[in-house]
């Protein structure tokens, strides 16, 4: 046994019976991870094939060959239900091609990553084709089952799944979930350390790599619609915070203020790839929360220190610099900074020499921070006269 939970082997022996369990178990987490860190659509997932990702050796990243289903058209107009292989390739990170390769270990070379005929280790009942999806969504919810029951087991019952008040999570609202996290969470920790700022930095690698062609269908367009309403969320909330007395700073303040002042216009109006692109390509007045560096990102392109790319639409929030001329603080940013400070001072409190000593320069930083706020804030009505 070398797998281990809460740093203790998390069995002492495999029992038999519960092998064919295991390995359904085994097949189910690779889609959960495989859907929720690509942005495919499970249908697209069900039918990849082995050897769909191969080693690229050093000449960049992992690229997945898949087969696309919507919208797929004969000369005729007639829908081809077989699909076609996808003209630009999914990115994959590693927990994505570590997913692909377990899957791999599992079916023949060549055939369907989910092929029903190997995924049905427990009943064994030969089915052609993939595993259907209500079927997979089933298994979700099994290994779900199976994750509380072996948390309690182990003593963790911390880190059961809770219960979705909004039900299954059938496998169709990942890609939904990963484009929330991407637009709202910029520098939240996903499954292995990946940060999503950096899942948007490798799908932007459409720009670079030809996805630019299919950015306003499928999974970019969701990313560009969660985007926009995060962007018009942080407007609508700057421009309460100011209305509400709260003092304004920063090199960007008086642009963040304009347009702030001019989402009325666009309430309501983006849930389309369509409108949210037109939103987000208005350089300089859209609006990004950044809640990790204390601040509010007024991104113009050409002034970004993050080093986002030559077309980006969005900062790279996880690279926010020190100095960009397109930040805004508001007092409750500085107020926060100071909250995190305390944080990290009792932290540091806790810990020996020099990870003690790193966490106090980090305080002393954010204190700064927020001391920059107070002497050159302004009042909005001032900033924007
Ligand atoms: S470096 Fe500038 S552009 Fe990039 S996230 Fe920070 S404030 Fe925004």
């Amino acid at each position: 046994m070398t797998g281990r939970i809460d740093g203790r082997p998390w069995r002492e022996h495999l029992d038999f019976e519960e092998a064919p369990t295991l390995v359904r178990h085994l097949a189910t987490a690779p889609a959960v991870v495989i859907l929720y860190l690509t942005g495919m659509r499970p249908q697209e997932a069900r039918t990849l094939r082995s050897g769909c990702c191969p080693d690229p050796g050093s000449t960049g990243p992992h690229l997945i060959r898949a087969h696309h289903y919507k919208n797929v058209r004969d000369i005729d107009g007639y829908h081809v239900s077989a699909g076609a292989e996808r003209d630009v390739p999914w990115v994959a990170i590693t927990p994505v091609v570590k997913a692909i390769r377990i899957l791999e270990r599992m079916v023949p070379e060549g055939e369907l990553l989910f092929s029903a005929t190997h995924h049905d280790v427990v009943s064994q009942r030969q089915h052609h084709g993939a595993l259907r999806a209500a079927s997979l969504d089933r298994r979700v919810e099994q290994l779900i089952g199976w994750i509380n029951a072996e948390a309690t087991a182990q003593g963790l019952p911390h880190q059961q799944v809770p219960d979705d008040p909004f039900g299954n999570i059938g496998l169709g609202r990942l890609r939904r979930t990963l484009a929330w996290h991407i637009a709202r969470r910029p520098g939240g920790l996903v499954a292995l350390a990946i940060q999503y700022g950096h899942m948007r930095t490798v799908l932007d690698g459409r720009t670079a790599s030809g996805y630019g062609n299919r950015a306003r269908r499928g999974f970019h367009g969701e990313l560009d619609v969660e985007t926009a309403l995060a962007a018009a969320d942080t407007a609508a909330r700057l421009r309460d915070a100011t209305a509400a007395g709260e003092r304004i700073s920063g090199p960007a303040a008086r642009r963040a203020l304009i347009a702030a002042a001019h989402l009325p216009r666009f309430e309501g109006a983006l849930t389309t790839p369509k409108a949210a692109a037109k939103f987000l390509s208005r350089d300089g007045q859209v609006l990004f929360d950044n809640p990790e560096a204390f601040l509010i990102c007024a991104f113009k392109r050409d002034m970004a220190l993050c080093d986002p790319a030559s077309n980006a639409t969005a900062p790279n929030q996880f690279a926010c610099q020190v100095g960009c001329g397109n930040a805004v603080r508001t007092d409750s940013h500085a107020r926060a900074a100071r909250t995190y400070a305390d944080v990290l001072d009792r932290r540091a409190a806790h810990l020996p020499e020099p990870a003690g000593r790193r966490l106090r320069l980090s305080a002393i930083r954010f204190r700064s921070l927020a001391d920059t706020h107070d002497v050159q804030s302004l009042d909005a009505s001032e900033v924007v006269e």
